[in-house]
Order: C-alpha cells, then structure tokens, then sequence
C-alpha cells in the first residue's frame, strides 16, 4: 500500500526522469529505460492520491509516455522521445496490437468531461420529481449501508426519448453534484472509430472509471446514442457492435458489489428504445422517459435561457408563461435555440458598428463594449410565426406504446 502524498510521488517521477537522462547520456540505455519504467510506476500511483481530474488525466498520459519511452528503449536501443498526442492520429490509422492498451487508456482519458461541472440542477428546467427521484437514488448509492442491511440505489439507469430533451444535461447535474467522474460516451463514434476493437476499448473504460473511483468519488459512464450498439450494417458491422454490447453488459454485469459499494455507474441514453433488446434492457434497474417539456417547464426553460444568462427582460410587455403556451410541442433545445435566435437578432441591431470596428483591427474591437436591451414580446414573433416542432404526435406516441410495452413485458 503507498504511502507516499501525491507531491511526493510527483517529485520521485521527476528523480527517475533526471536519472533516465543521465543513464542515457552515459550510453546506458538498459538502465535508462528501468528508469523510465520507475518513473511510470510513481506517475500511475499519484494518479489515484490526484483530486483533480486535469490532473490525473496529464499524470496518466505521462505514465503511458514513460513507458512507451522504456520499451522502446528495451526493445530497440532508442527512446521514442515524442510526447503522448492520441488526438492528432487519424482513427484509421490506429492498428492496435495487445501491446497498445496504452493507447486505448489516453483514448479513454479524452472522453473524461469536465462540462458538468457548470450544470447544476438550477440550469435543468421542469423534471422537477425525477430530479428529487434521482438525487433520492444516487443518494442512497452513495450513502452508508447499516450492517447488516442490503440496500441499492440506482446503479444503471436508461433515458430515453426525444432528442434534446435534457437526457445528457440530468446525467451531467447527477455527475456534478457526485463530484463525479464522467466518462461522455457516444457509442456510435466509438463502434465506427474503433472497428475490431471497441469490445476491449469498453474492457479498458470501465477497468479506469473503476481506478478513478479508488479515492471514493464515482465515475460515471455516459452512454449517449445506446442504440446505435445493437443495430446491424452488414455482417462484420453486427459482430463488432455485439462484440461492444457484450463487453457493456459483461462490465455492469460483474461488478457486482461483494460487500463494497460499486462506484462505477452507467447511464444510458437513447432516442430508439426500440431498437434495444431485452438482454440489454434488464442490466438496467431503470427506464426513464424524458419526454417534450410541459407548459410550465417550457417557461421555466426561456427563463433559463434569457435571464439565466444575464439577458435582461421587459417584463411589461414579455411573459414566460404567453412564450410557453405559444411553444407547445418544443423540446428544450429547440426552445434554447429560438432564445439565442432572438437575442442574436436583438445583438445585430444594438451594435451594427460591429463589423467596421472589426475592420478597424483587434484594438479598435477590444476596446467595444456590447450594448444590449431588455428582450420584449415583439421580438419573439417573427420567430413564432414559422415554427415546426422536431416531435411529432406520432413520435411521443411511439415513446408511449413502447413505454407500456416494456412495462408489461416485466411484470
Ligand atoms: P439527444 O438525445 O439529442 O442527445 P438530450 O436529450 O441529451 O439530446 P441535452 O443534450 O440534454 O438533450 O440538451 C440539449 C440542449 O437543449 C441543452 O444543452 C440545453 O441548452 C437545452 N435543453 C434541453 N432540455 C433542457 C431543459 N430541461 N432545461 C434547460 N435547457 C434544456
């Protein structure tokens, strides 16, 4: 068990780099590269004492530097000196072998978001019982289990719905207010970009969410777009997405908590519940639909949107509660769309000065200050006059029947 603080252990990765150098200039390259490989082992160890995740991710990618350095010393007599850049590789270009698991962990590492930590419950209009539900159940998945007593919350949860609907921004408020770790995943990028390889790219996701979790904070494993894993494109397409989809279920499936509290946490997200199958659907305890806002949250969604963000709002002459009657049907993007729309608008015609000062160069532009003015009623209705919901009456119908469906098919 370490025992050393996390400046300690930075300090020693240090030592062992200074030492690397010297072994090298001195032509000992064997040396050299047990040197880099110490120099690993104490950037791995300070990953787990490090609180903050920039941190860690740039500790772990120096660990994954340190040792590719040491086997290529030991390998070929020379240190591939290049810094770690995973992101500049085209993806087709990536061939992995069982020796890059390295690699897949800095892929990994680039989906740690940190995005949720500017969402707050606040920044969530309407939901207002799911929310209380799901605080209630990460709650209790967090909190202390009297002995003897065998109590779960929430462990993997399923949204689905609608597009923009806040699915994403409740995983992100639950990830923040856990001081969680959290894992974006978009599971269609990942099953075209990682081809062959995506069943032990998941292996590798949940084996480091658990490694994030070793100072008591979850991670939280966000899969966006769950269905795109369990649709078909043509035989080879099929075998990798199942492989991916095995690998997922495997994951959530044997981790089962053996007296200790499981701090990886999955939630899935999807617009296509149907396209799920019920293998996939009984590894979560819950399927929640988040469906078009009411009236209510659509008011609370403007609000949100304008004076949220500091806009300022005649309200002589504009009602949250007349905008949320004339939106019916919007989803909450569509409603945070036509509020940058209308402010955009009201932007242009404040500053039409704008484009000359740019003109004028970076100081002239610098030095302007934006003017704005309070948002009225009559700057919305242009914008009302032509709109066209992205939901249809038949796609909430569908998210209905297949509610009951499944419903049904459990009890
Ligand atoms: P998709 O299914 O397409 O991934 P989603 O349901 O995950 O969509 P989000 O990404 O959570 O949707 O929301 C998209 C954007 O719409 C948010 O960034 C926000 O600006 C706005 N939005 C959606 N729902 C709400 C809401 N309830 N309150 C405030 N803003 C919202």
């Amino acid at each position: 068990m370490n025992k050393q603080g996390p400046d300690a252990l930075k300090k020693a990765v240090e030592r062992m780099l200074s030492e690397a150098n010297t072994r090298m200039q001195a032509g000992k390259n064997l040396d050299a590269a047990r040197s880099y490989k110490k120099a690993a082992q104490f950037a791995e160890q300070s990953i787990e004492l490090l609180s903050d995740a920039d941190e860690r991710r740039a500790m772990t990618l120096r660990a994954t530097e340190y040792k590719q350095r040491s086997r290529s010393l030991e390998t070929t007599g020379r240190a591939d000196l290049g810094r770690v850049k995973p992101s500049e590789m085209p993806a087709d270009e990536i061939v992995y072998s069982d020796e890059d698991s390295d690699l897949q962990e800095q892929q990994i590492l680039l989906l740690i978001d940190d995005t949720p930590r500017t969402i707050e419950w606040e920044s969530i209009g309407g939901l207002l019982e799911l929310k209380e539900e799901l605080k209630f159940h990460y709650g209790l998945a967090m909190a202390k289990v009297p002995e003897g007593v065998d109590v779960e919350g929430w462990q993997n949860i399923m949204f689905y719905g609608p597009p923009g609907t806040g699915k994403t921004l409740l995983a992100c408020a639950i990830a923040n207010k856990l001081n969680a770790t959290f894992f974006n995943v978009k599971a269609s990028q990942i099953v075209s970009k990682w081809v062959g390889e995506s069943g032990k790219l998941i292996s590798t996701l949940y084996r480091l969410a658990r490694k994030f979790t070793k100072d008591g904070r979850p991670s939280i494993i966000f899969i966006d777009e769950f269905d795109a894993l369990c649709k078909s494109r043509g035989f080879e397409g099929q075998l990798y997405h199942q492989q991916m989809l095995a690998a997922i279920l495997s994951e959530i499936d044997g981790f089962a908590n053996k007296g200790q509290r499981n701090l990886v946490m999955t939630i899935g997200a999807t617009n296509r519940p149907w396209d799920l199958d019920a293998a996939v659907l009984s590894r979560f305890e819950r399927r929640i639909l988040i469906t078009l806002p009411d009236e209510a949250a659509r008011a609370d969604i403007f609000r949100i949107h304008l004076e949220g963000r500091g806009l300022a709002v005649d309200h002589r002459s504009l009602s949250y509660e007349k905008l949320a009657k004339m939106s019916d049907r919007l989803t909450g993007r569509e409603v945070a769309r036509l509020c940058k729309e209308v402010t955009a608008r009201m932007l242009a015609e404040m500053n039409p000065e704008i484009p000359k000062l740019v003109d004028d160069g970076l100081r002239s532009i610098q030095s302007y200050e934006i003017k704005v003015r309070p948002l009225r009623h009559i700057d919305f209705d242009p914008f009302f006059c032509d709109l066209a919901p992205d939901t249809s009456i038949k796609d909430l119908q569908n998210y209905d029947q297949w509610g009951v469906k499944v419903k049904e098919s459990v009890l």
